[in-house]
């Protein structure tokens, strides 16, 4: 099974708390198999994210801080994965996500807070944009996995939730399991 996992640039602990928190909900949730903060350490955002799995499962899902960014996109490389970096100035998603899949191989997905340096660029084997207007890193991580998994990931099923949620038309229904 081909593994995506998500390196967030440019966290600031101060202001980013949240957005990175839902980037990392939101790689979760969309079948993503992981997330790597680059370069900064933000325990609370570990915290939240592995609270998260613990409750209503994904704990393989990987959550790592501090990580040398350029080391680990330069790493992923040399070991055979594809580096995907999502920026509105990229080659338009619906021009290049069926060969990104038909690749079958590991996805290192690069999403900014701020300006994302030049570096990434040139690094990155495809620069894609999710349109090409300024949005947001949340909005294009979800539409990129969306596009990825063809809509799949959004029945996925994590067998070692404790918490699972039963559809009803009204109201909240769950299933509590320990
Ligand atoms: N001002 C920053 C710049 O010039 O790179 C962009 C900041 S934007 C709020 C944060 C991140 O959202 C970007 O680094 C990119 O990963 C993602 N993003 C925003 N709009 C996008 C788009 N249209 N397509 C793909 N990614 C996008």
């Amino acid at each position: 099974m081909v593994r995506l996992v998500v390196l967030r640039l440019g966290h600031r602990p101060e202001r980013d708390k949240r957005v990175t928190t839902h980037v990392g909900l939101v790689a979760r949730a969309f079948g993503a198999s992981g997330i790597v903060l680059g370069d900064v350490k933000d325990e609370k955002v570990v915290e939240k994210l592995r609270k998260t799995c613990e409750m209503w499962g994904r704990r393989d899902f990987l959550v790592l801080d501090g990580v040398n960014s350029i080391e680990y996109v330069r790493k992923w490389k040399e070991l055979g994965g594809v580096v995907v970096h999502l920026t509105m100035y990229g080659l338009h998603i619906d021009d290049v996500i069926d060969e990104i899949r038909s690749l079958n191989r590991d996805i290192l997905i690069i999403v900014g807070a701020t300006k994302v340096p030049r570096v990434y660029y040139e690094l990155a084997d495809y620069n894609v944009a999710v349109g090409h207007q300024p949005h947001s890193e949340v909005a294009a991580l979800a539409v990129f996995l969306d596009r990825f998994y063809e809509g799949k990931e959004l029945r996925f099923i994590y067998s070692d939730a404790k918490i699972i949620v039963e559809p009803c038309t009204r109201g909240k229904r769950v299933v509590i399991r320990e």
